[in-house]
């Protein structure tokens, strides 16, 4: 059987093959820490679990509007009202099953042959996946360490050319945890005022996992790109609800038709439950979100100070999202070589940077969603590993 081209081209997540195999490790009675894949241990917050329950029993169990209830989209919009001034209204929030279905679809949008698309590299992988499937040309960003991982606006500018499409950004970013700060934003967006038909994806699914003061940029704060920004988020990192499955965005005018249509041929609409424990998770306390925050940060030091006593390795602190991404080119291993061996022979699932692009060479990704003990547990293993091998 013939399928079309894209499906020859499409990748995945390598973080989900390293789960699997880390779970067949543990069938086999191996005792494996799992620092591979991207979601908080915490369980999902008990008012928000009872608000799925409690829809269910009043008898939410049909489908809904296909861009998702108007009292979500409502809670969306004050949200980001709330935590960031901005005005968003409910008419342009679209409710999805998921981060990754945003950029599935904004990728959609605006990927064919002889297009380009603009990623960050190393990045989260479905991009550059998503942007080969509809047979754009990927266009990786280099995300660089002595950036601190955040983007450059000069480089980014420096790449559009008359094929450009789309331009994605992240920031907090995976798998790198940067941040990019203001004054890199600005200019980004001064630029791309000379190029007012490439549409702008920003992925800001980790805009509430920041330290040290850190505040978050939202692409929201910039009127000007308002008519070509889609804005992707959602509950999945900050209430821990990966699960779920379910994610909003933010759409202009001139694409919330499209969305909604493409909505209605693909999943209708998201399961009627989760979208009641979405909107309890916006409106109720949000103290559960800064004490996985908190204790995120706790971990990130120790992960940190960790990584920098082994040897070979160093690793600048990271100042969002949930990632250490440690230098290892120093230990001597291909960087995808060593992950595999530290799952087979450590016990310590971590993910090979390349896996995240072609600049992701010479580093590993460590997810610190992981208790403190386990942690501390996989940086011994890590030690003894290297030392025993180096
Ligand atoms: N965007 C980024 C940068 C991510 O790291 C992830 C998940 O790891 C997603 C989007 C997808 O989130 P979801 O699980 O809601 O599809």
């Amino acid at each position: 059987m013939k399928t079309i081209a894209g499906f020859d081209r499409i990748g995945e997540e390598n973080a989900f093959a390293v789960l699997a195999r880390a779970g067949e490790l543990a069938a086999e009675g191996r005792d494996i820490i799992n620092l591979g894949i991207g979601q908080p241990d915490f369980p999902t917050p008990p008012h928000i679990v009872e608000a799925a329950i409690r829809a269910l029993r009043d008898g939410h169990h049909g489908y809904t509007p296909a861009t998702g209830i108007l009292p979500l989209r409502e809670a969306v919009a004050a949200d980001l009202h709330r935590r960031f001034g901005a005005e968003v209204n409910p008419g342009n929030v679209m409710i999805v099953p998921g981060g990754k279905v945003t950029m599935f679809a904004a990728i959609l949008m605006f990927g064919a042959p002889g297009t380009e698309i603009l990623y960050p590299d190393p990045g989260f992988p479905i991009y550059r996946s998503m942007i080969e499937f509809t047979g754009a040309t990927p266009v990786p960003v280099p995300i660089r360490e002595e950036m601190g991982f955040a983007f450059s606006a000069e480089e980014t500018l420096a790449l559009i050319t008359p094929a450009t499409r789309l331009i994605i950004l992240n920031s907090p970013a995976n798998p790198c945890g940067g941040v990019t700060p203001r004054a890199e934003v600005d200019r980004l967006v001064a630029g791309l005022a000379e190029h007012p038909e490439i549409a702008i994806l920003s992925d800001e699914i980790y805009d509430q996992m920041l330290y040290d003061g850190e505040e978050h940029v939202t692409l929201l704060d910039y009127p000007e790109i308002r008519d070509r920004l889609i804005l992707l988020n959602g509950w999945s990192k900050t209430y821990a609800m990966t699960g779920w499955r379910l994610g909003y965005s933010v759409w202009p005018d001139a694409l919330y038709d499209k969305i909604r249509k493409l909505a209605v041929n693909a999943w209708s609409c998201v399961n009627a439950p989760s979208q009641y424990a979405a909107l309890a998770a916006l409106t109720g306390p949000q103290d559960a979100v800064g004490a996985m925050v908190a204790e995120f940060d706790n971990r990130r030091r120790l992960v940190v100070d960790g990584l920098n006593a082994l040897p070979g390795v160093s690793c600048i602190t990271p100042k969002g999202a949930f990632y250490a991404f440690p230098n290892v080119r120093q230990t001597g291993w291909k960087a995808k070589k060593l992950a595999s061996a530290l799952l087979e022979e450590a016990g310590v699932a971590t993910i090979g940077g390349p896996d995240f692009g072609i600049l992701g060479e010479g580093y590993i990704r460590l997810s610190y969603a992981n208790s403190a003990e386990n942690i501390a547990r996989a940086l011994e293993r890590m030690e003894a590993y290297l030392t025993r091998t180096g």
